[in-house]
């Protein structure tokens, strides 16, 4: 993985912020392990495709993913997405509970 201790949106590390070991341990068979970290963080503006094709052959992708939308990480490639490509998973998501909640 690019760095198991890699800096979430508000400059610290999940490590130190978000969660526990327990809650990490997908990130011991993350892809990026080694990888260039500044390749998931790019530029605004630039590519993410590096950095999307690391995540797509990544066995972790769903838990990462999953990692960034629970702890709200703004920015970078988390599980193959971008933070355009997470705000619309989570409005979904939202919307999904706001349907099921009006017809439960
Ligand atoms: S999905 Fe991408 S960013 Fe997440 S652990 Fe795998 S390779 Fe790393």
């Amino acid at each position: 993985m690019r760095e198991i201790v890699r800096t979430d949106s508000l400059g610290a590390r999940p490590a130190d912020a978000n969660g526990g070991p327990e809650e990490r341990r997908w990130q011991e068979q993350a892809n990026c392990l080694g990888v260039d970290p500044d390749l998931f963080f790019p530029e605004r503006g630039a590519s993410t495709k590096e950095a999307k094709a690391v995540c797509r052959g990544c066995e972790v992708r769903a838990e990462c993913l999953e990692y960034a939308l629970t702890h709200g990480e703004k920015f970078g490639i988390w599980g193959g997405l971008s933070e355009r490509e997470r705000r619309r998973v989570r409005r979904q998501r939202a919307l999904e509970r706001q349907r099921r909640a009006l017809t439960a």
